[in-house]
């Protein structure tokens, strides 16, 4: 909570009394759903990046725009501990694909029933379907709800040059940038390719992966996520 009136109010959910909610809501009715996974992401990222990285994006948006974080989600389905072709078996908790819809639904009706009228879906893994389905979810309801909005959106949707990685240069360095204690590049190997089969990677080598780079990419994100959420809260 800030204690500036003339800044945008915003909080974590889980913090937050009913006043404190409610003068928010009534400010900027917005919630913002990070959405996790606890996945294997290679010997150099935590098992939580995905979760860690939806989090760290839904308050920097919550603090430009105001509104409210709601808790990080953690049930994933399409990890890569059953990704076809390679053996991590370790360190991922992985859930039902009608698990991952019927929470979404379930998160989703509560929070308009809460009195959100734009609830933002940051979707931190990009495993598929897990990802369509929160896209499939937020469409049917922004159908069903025209008093609504909902929008479920990827930080490589509104990033230029990022494409969806797995513990890549990507979401290294967002990692980096957001929550550097949690990595250790070091425990990369530090010769030959990097591989997805080996290391765990999909995408551009994380070697060369800096805060500053993820800086770089978390602002772009924030810029045009921004520019959308204000256009959703002129439309209501
Ligand atoms: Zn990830």
């Amino acid at each position: 909570m800030q204690n500036n009136p003339s800044l945008p109010l915003w909080g974590l959910y889980e913090r937050l009394k009913p006043r404190e909610i409610e003068a928010i809501q009534s400010a900027a009715p917005i919630a913002y759903l990070p959405w996790g996974a606890l996945e294997y992401h290679g010997v150099h990222n935590p098992v939580g990046l995905d979760g860690i990285k939806a989090h760290a994006l839904a308050v920097d948006l919550a603090k430009a725009n105001g509104g409210i974080v709601i808790p990080p989600v953690y049930h994933a389905a399409n990890l890569i501990k059953s990704y076809p072709g390679v053996d991590f078996k370790k360190h991922s908790l992985e859930f039902p694909e009608s698990l991952v819809r019927s929470t979404c639904q379930a998160y989703f009706r509560q929070l308009m029933e809460a009195d959100f009228k734009i609830i933002v879906c940051i979707s931190g893994h990009a495993g598929e379907p897990h990802i369509d389905i929160l896209r499939e979810e937020a469409e049917a309801f922004a159908g069903r709800y025209p008093g609504h909005r909902f929008w479920t959106v990827a930080e490589f949707d509104l990033i230029e040059e990022l494409t969806p990685n797995h513990s890549a240069l990507g979401e290294t360095s967002l990692q980096l940038y957001y929550a550097p204690e949690t990595v250790d590049l070091s425990r990369l190997p530090q010769d030959g390719d990097i591989t997805l089969e080996r290391d765990a990677v999909a995408g551009r080598d994380p070697r060369t992966a800096t805060a500053t780079y993820g800086k770089f990419l978390a602002e772009q994100f924030l810029s045009a996520a921004n520019r959308t959420i204000q256009s959703l809260l002129s439309s209501i």
